[in-house]
């Protein structure tokens, strides 16, 4: 339902609580985060409200300065605490947040446990986990690129791998992504109102277009990993 995220100089938690917050009007049943704290990710998912989330959050404090957060409105499998995003790979290594639907995710799913995959939620996202794990070479985009030419569906989906610290992939398909440069780091959300106190300057993302941001900048590339260059729009609307 809702997607946000964020590196840059500063502790992501905050940020990632604030955005998943101006996201709610639109209804969801859970909410959770991943942020990379150290040499790995921590990700905490609830079922219920944000503000849950974050009372949760409050005894960790992570000081991490990239993640990715949402709220999930259900689809596929109950509104539980294991079926709320972030989804993880069977190592932990990958974490990953969507929107939408996979329409082949229970192939994919048999296909993936047949080779040994765990799966640890009934939702459709679980697979796109696993599928960046197994194509996972030191470059997260490219594995997200990978990932994709498996999935069948609708999706704005957001990953970070504690492999490659700082680093957010992101893509679409029918479902809305926009991506923003703020002063102190690069912002990612399916609504703009997200990061609207960041950055009036956004990137709307295309149906296959790539991103892969860092705290010193975003790549956009396309279905084919050829560099594009990102159309900016202009938000001169207030809240
Ligand atoms: N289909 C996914 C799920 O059920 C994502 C739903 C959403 O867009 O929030 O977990």
């Amino acid at each position: 339902c809702g997607i946000v995220g964020y590196t840059g100089k500063r502790p992501a938690q905050g940020i990632l609580i604030q955005g998943l917050t101006r996201l709610e009007y639109r209804g969801y049943d859970s909410a959770g985060i991943a942020v990379q704290e150290g040499d790995s990710l921590a990700v905490i998912h609830r079922k219920g409200k944000v503000a849950s989330l974050e009372h949760t959050l409050s005894h960790f404090d992570f000081q991490g300065t990239c993640g990715i957060g949402h709220t999930r409105w259900a689809t596929h499998g109950k509104p539980s605490e294991a079926n709320a995003h972030p989804h993880t790979s069977c190592g932990g290594h990958i974490a990953v947040v969507h929107n939408g639907i996979i329409e082949n995710f229970a192939e994919l799913r048999e296909e993936l446990e047949g080779r040994g995959h765990v799966f640890t939620s009934e939702t459709d996202t679980e697979v796109v986990a696993h599928l960046l794990e197994e194509a996972y070479q030191g470059d997260l985009v490219a594995a997200l690129r990978d990932a994709c030419s498996r999935i069948v569906g609708a999706y704005g989906l957001a990953a970070v791998c504690d492999m490659e610290p700082g680093v957010i992939a992101v893509t679409r398909k029918d479902s809305p992504i926009v991506i923003g440069q703020g002063e102190d780091g690069a912002y990612v959300a399916s609504d703009m109102i997200a990061m609207i106190d960041a950055t009036r300057d956004v990137v709307i993302l295309g149906d296959g277009e790539y991103a892969r941001m860092t705290a010193s900048g975003i790549e956009y590339t396309d279905e084919a990993g050829r560099a594009i260059e990102p159309r900016i729009t202009h938000v001169d609307w207030d809240l």
